[in-house]
Formats: structure tokens, C-alpha cells, sequence
């Protein structure tokens, strides 16, 4: 099969795929993207309830999410696309004094960074979310920059752009092994035929580890299921995402947290204590008794939500609960894009300007120090922390 003059190839049409070759052709680039599944955002994007922070601890991930702000926020504008925007913010509230100090304790490194967040007292708590349960509430940090987006408005936005500006798009295409020469990656060989590319972007999600193997190299990511659901649409009462670090009655929990998105539907997921390593998608029959208590204990009128569709997906974990961005040590022309955890779909676009600007122009647009926390030479087992969702 003849192969056309491509600049980058793409694996992945997923939240960091679909705005990498965006960016990418947006530097000029022509860009191939090969996904294995049907369309885009059918790996793990689809699975997001859409939560867009920059209100994290680590200056990568707060670079990253800043800038993947400035292009959601500015999407219509730039695209003409709604891709449900909603700046309703993120509110941790606490209720024991474990969480407080927590959250209090994340504040001064994030004021470092200039984010938009504040620890509100119970009042303030109760005027951002209406409805909360007072019982034990002492405050919680509100951070109003913060916000929503559709995970499948924003793929499918962000492939038709990209595809506006010259990307060729390829589904139903399963990256089986790469072409190398010597230690240099220079393109890719699928079912139906070989793609050649100065450059190879690895934006596998879930599957990362075994297309870093495809180039020698040892990336530790690993699958990690969480559970999801949505209501039906009700009037808007909430604006923020609102996140819960109790373990719940019986600790079954690391966090909850909810939503209301653009179209008025309740979105909800929680992180089990005890992680459920794997591939298998199926519902579980204890999700909803437990993220319904949990709902209403916080909100008690959310019992009346009627509940519409609920669905299991993936995270790509990494040891550290970190990231993996940027150029691997001794192997040219391959770029990572990949261990997302629970945050790859508010990381998407932040990390495609910046892998864009690294195939480009050599550099990232973050400053190296920060971009380079992200590396894949570090050492994931160094530090190894829980990420908070
Ligand atoms: C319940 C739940 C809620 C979540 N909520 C949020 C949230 O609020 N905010 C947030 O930021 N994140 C959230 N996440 C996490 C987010 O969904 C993931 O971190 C993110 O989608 C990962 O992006 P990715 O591009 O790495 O992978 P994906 O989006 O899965 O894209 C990878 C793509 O690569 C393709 N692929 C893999 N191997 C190959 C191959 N060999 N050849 C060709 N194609 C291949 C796959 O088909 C897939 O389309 C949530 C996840 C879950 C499960």
C-alpha cells in the first residue's frame, strides 16, 4: 500500500490523540491518526465525566491543565464549536477535620502558581453548592476558574478541526509494530499497510505499555477501572464539580464527586479504595448503591434524581500517579503522550500544544524544568503517591 509524506503519525484517537494532531497541524505538520476503534474518543475519553481543573499540586500537571483551560474556555470562539464549556468551578468541601487539613495544606503551593482558589467557611461552602448537607460541615476550597466540558463534543470538535486543517484520519486501524532503524522510530506498520513519519506520536492510553515495548522501551502503565454514571436532565442548581475525600460509612471510597453538566444532567464517579486492575468494562452491581447513598448524603434532594445510563472505564495508571510527556532517553522520532491516570481528558489539550511545540520546535512550551517532571526517564516507583482525582 502506498504511504503518503507524513510529518507525524498519531496512535490514539483519544483526549491527548485527537488535540495532538490538532496542534500539531497547527505548526504545520501533516499528521496521520490511527485508531484502532471506529471513530474517535471511543477509547477511554468517552468514559470521562469531563471534569477540567488546574487546581492540582504538581507545577506539571498545573501548567498543563492551565493551558488546557485557555483552549477550552476559548474553543467556540476558536472552532465555532459548543463543546459544552460550563465555569462552574471545583469545590473540595470538609467535613472532618482530616479532609480540611488536606486541603488546606494544598494551598499554598497552588497560590504559588496564582490559581484561583480559596478556603471558604461553611457559609461560603453553602452558597456555591445550594443544598449541602450542613451536618459537620467546617468549609472546603472553592476554585471558580475551574470547570466542565463534553468529553464526545470535545473529540469529535477537535478531529473535525483537525482534519479542517489537513489531518487524515484512519479507524479500524490497529498499530501492530513500529519501523525502526537502528534506535530511530520511523514509522508504523498496521493490518493494512506501513505509515512512515520523521516522528511517531504514542497517544495509546491504556495500551501505552505495549506500544512503548514496540520501541524497546519500559513505560509502566497500567488499567485501572471506575465507574460512572448520569442522570436525567434537571433545572440548573449547581454550578461547581464537587469532590469528596471521605472514604464513605464503610471505606469503600478514596473520593467522590459530582456535577451538573451544561445540559443540566447530574454526572457522578468515585474512586474505590482498593483499585480494580483491568480491562473488564462491565457495570458492577455495587456502583449505584453506594455512589447513590453517598449523593444524597451530601445533597439529601438528589434523591429525587432519576438515574439515566451508568458505565465503567479505564484509567491509564502510572506508578507515581503521574503523566508520562515527552521524548524518551535514546530512542529518536517517538514521543509519549501517555498515563493520563484520571486526569487525561482535562491534560488533552495542555499536552498536545506542548508535544506540538516539542516535534516542532524542539521545545516545549512549558518551562523545561517543569515539563521535564513528566519525563520518561524518571524513576516511577520513586515517590509513588496517590493522585488526587
Ligand atoms: C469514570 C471515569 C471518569 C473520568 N473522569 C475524568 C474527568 O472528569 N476528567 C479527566 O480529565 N479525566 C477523567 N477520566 C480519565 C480519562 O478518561 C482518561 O485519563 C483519558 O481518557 C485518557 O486519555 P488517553 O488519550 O490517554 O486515552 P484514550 O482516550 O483511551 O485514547 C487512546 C486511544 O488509543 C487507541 N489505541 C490504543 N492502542 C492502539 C493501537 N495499537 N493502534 C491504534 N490505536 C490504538 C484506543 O483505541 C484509544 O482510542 C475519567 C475516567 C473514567 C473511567
Amino acid at each position: 500500500m502506498a504511504t503518503e509524506p507524513f510529518d507525524a503519525i498519531v496512535i490514539g484517537a483519544g483526549s491527548v490523540g485527537n488535540p495532538t494532531a490538532y496542534f500539531l497541524e497547527r505548526e504545520g505538520l501533516r499528521t496521520l491518526v490511527l485508531d484502532e476503534l471506529a471513530s474517535s474518543g471511543q477509547g477511554q475519553n468517552k468514559a470521562a465525566i469531563g471534569g477540567v481543573r488546574a487546581t492540582h499540586s504538581d507545577p506539571a500537571k498545573i501548567g498543563l491543565c492551565q493551558q488546557s483551560l485557555e483552549v477550552f474556555s476559548t474553543w467556540k470562539e476558536t472552532s465555532g464549536t459548543d463543546i459544552g464549556w460550563k465555569k462552574g468551578g471545583y469545590c473540595f468541601p470538609a467535613f472532618d477535620e482530616k479532609v480540611e487539613t488536606t486541603i488546606k495544606g494544598l494551598l499554598p503551593v497552588q497560590k504559588r502558581y496564582h490559581l484561583n482558589i480559596d478556603w471558604l467557611d461553611a457559609d461560603g461552602i453553602r452558597a456555591v453548592v445550594p443544598g449541602i448537607n450542613e451536618h459537620g460541615l467546617r468549609g472546603g476550597t472553592y476554585s471558580p476558574d475551574d470547570g466542565q466540558v463534553s468529553p464526545l463534543l470535545a473529540a469529535e470538535s477537535f478531529t473535525r478541526e483537525a482534519i479542517r486543517l489537513g489531518a487524515v484520519y484512519r479507524y479500524h486501524e490497529p498499530v501492530r509494530s513500529l519501523l525502526l532503524r537502528g534506535t530511530s522510530v520511523v514509522g508504523v506498520r498496521t493490518e493494512k499497510g506501513e505509515y512512515r513519519a520523521s516522528t511517531v506520536v504514542n497517544a495509546s492510553g491504556v495500551r501505552a505499555t505495549e506500544v512503548s515495548r514496540m520501541a524497546g522501551l519500559d513505560i509502566p502503565v497500567v488499567p485501572d477501572s471506575h465507574e460512572g454514571g448520569i442522570s436525567a436532565p434537571v433545572a440548573p442548581f449547581l454550578d461547581p464539580l464537587v469532590v469528596d475525600l471521605r472514604p464513605g460509612p464503610e471505606g469503600q471510597t478514596i473520593n467522590f464527586y459530582f456535577g451538573q453538566d451544561a445540559n443540566g444532567q447530574v454526572i457522578f464517579c468515585y474512586t474505590p479504595k482498593v483499585p480494580i486492575v483491568g480491562t473488564d468494562r462491565n457495570s458492577t452491581s455495587e456502583f449505584m448503591p453506594i455512589i447513590a447513598a453517598r449523593l444524597v448524603e451530601v445533597i439529601p434532594r438528589l434523591k429525587n434524581l432519576t438515574i439515566r445510563r451508568v458505565w465503567r472505564g479505564l484509567y491509564p495508571m502510572t506508578p507515581d500517579g503521574s503523566p508520562v510527556v515527552g521524548k524518551p532517553p535514546n530512542v529518536e522520532g517517538f514521543v509519549l503522550g501517555v498515563g493520563m491516570c484520571g486526569q487525561g481528558f482535562m491534560l488533552g489539550p495542555g499536552v498536545g500544544r506542548n508535544l506540538a511545540s516539542l516535534v516542532a520546535r524542539g521545545t516545549p512550551l512549558l518551562d523545561r524544568e517543569v515539563f521535564d517532571l513528566l519525563s520518561p526517564a524518571r524513576d516511577f516507583f520513586k515517590g509513588k503517591k496517590e493522585a488526587l482525582k
